[in-house]
């Protein structure tokens, strides 16, 4: 339907100075800094998506009654570039980040992003900022494309404009003292997402619906939320923003199976083929909260880890509930943990063999 877009590169004329971006890349955070340039790419009714550049990062002008605003059409991907240690710039599985844009799109009757056209402002944009992409197993370019209604008009309906936008923020490690295992409260009375909801998309919508039981999770001292699934309040499904993993035995995977309500985490996935190599049982089936409990306590559960691209594979240590608290194993992060986070990051940065084609060179 869409002719082939050609991005146009137009590279800023006032890029930060090298100090200040050096001084930046040494302590980045995550989120907090951003490089000089960013993609943009419009859509409307009647000329399909059109103008599509590389430009120099900087404030978009709304119109107050602009749609983004009042009903919350949006949505967004995320993932990471990579320096290699040869100085390659690499991304891990971006066809997989834009196909599960265009769902996510369909989902909340937005028009679909040409696949080749979101691969394009990923690259150019890796390519344009690549001296924010430091080396180092921590460090790493976040790229985050989203795109939202934008038509100034406030009956209910989707929007007839949208804009595609990709921005680009160097980042360290995405918890304070990565390896050291999380705290996760198991949410039991707030909910993320409603068999035929939009849990399975992933929108700007679910985060606002998770904020609260993520607050109440750092009241409870805890850093993430887990989610029950709404229709049994039994089921465990996800944190606010990774998939979770369960270690039986130190050789059985289990993982909750995606049935709408889950967002199909390219982390999630990658590791059940890593695991599946490694000789481990895998297992997507339902796991619920009261067998998560039981397991713990008989000693069955050996580990449990949350995944995702901005924290890549985050041990879980302790679990809190309303009435309760129990910890994982002795509480450290365990073998196979650290073995499948270990080998994602080393594949991830160019350094083992990708017999999965799962690795795309950028420069
Ligand atoms: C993005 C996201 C994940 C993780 O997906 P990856 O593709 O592995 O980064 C998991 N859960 C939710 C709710 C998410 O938004």
């Amino acid at each position: 339907m869409n002719a082939t877009v050609f991005v146009e590169v137009v590279p800023s004329t006032n890029p930060l100075k090298e100090g200040q971006r050096k001084k930046l890349l040494e302590d980045p955070g995550f989120g907090k800094v951003f490089s000089d340039h960013m993609a943009v790419a419009r859509w409307s009714q009647d000329k399909g998506w059109h103008k599509a550049q590389i430009v120099a990062r900087a404030p978009f002008q709304l119109d107050p009654a602009s749609a983004v605003l009042h009903y919350g059409q949006e949505i967004f991907e995320g993932l990471k570039a990579y320096r290699g240690k040869d100085g390659r710039i690499l991304l891990f599985r971006p066809e997989a980040n834009a196909r599960r844009f265009a769902r996510s799109a369909e989902r909340l009757a937005m028009p679909e992003l040409p696949e080749q056209l979101f691969l394009d402002c990923v690259k150019e944009l890796a390519r344009i900022d690549a001296a924010w992409i430091s080396q180092g197993d921590d460090a790493s370019l976040y790229l985050r494309p989203f795109m939202f209604a934008n038509e100034a008009f406030l009956g209910v309906r989707p929007s007839r404009e949208y804009i595609f936008c990709v921005i680009a923020s160097p980042s360290g490690a995405y918890f304070k003292g990565e390896g050291k295992p999380v705290t996760i409260w198991v949410e039991t009375e707030l909910s993320r997402a409603a068999p035929g909801g939009t849990g399975a998309a992933k929108c700007g919508g679910n985060y606002a619906a998770s904020l609260e039981a993520q607050a109440k999770a750092t009241k409870n001292g805890c850093d993430q939320v887990a989610f029950l699934d709404v229709v049994e309040r039994r089921w465990v499904e996800e944190l606010g923003g990774m998939n979770i993993f369960f270690v039986l035995d130190g050789k059985t995977l289990v993982t909750p199976p995606l049935k709408g309500t889950i967002l199909p985490g390219i982390t999630r996935d990658s590791l059940l083929v890593l695991a599946k190599e490694a000789g481990l049982n895998v297992e997507e089936r339902g796991y619920s909260f009261d067998e998560w409990r039981a397991d713990a306590a008989s000693g069955r559960l050996s580990e449990v880890f949350a995944c995702g691209t901005a924290a890549v594979i985050t041990a879980v240590g302790q679990v809190r509930y309303q009435g309760g608290e129990f910890t994982v194993a002795d509480g450290k992060a365990g073998e196979v943990t650290r073995k499948l986070r270990e080998q994602l990051i080393r594949l991830q940065r160019g350094e083992t063999n990708d017999s999965h084609g799962w690795v795309s060179v950028v420069a």
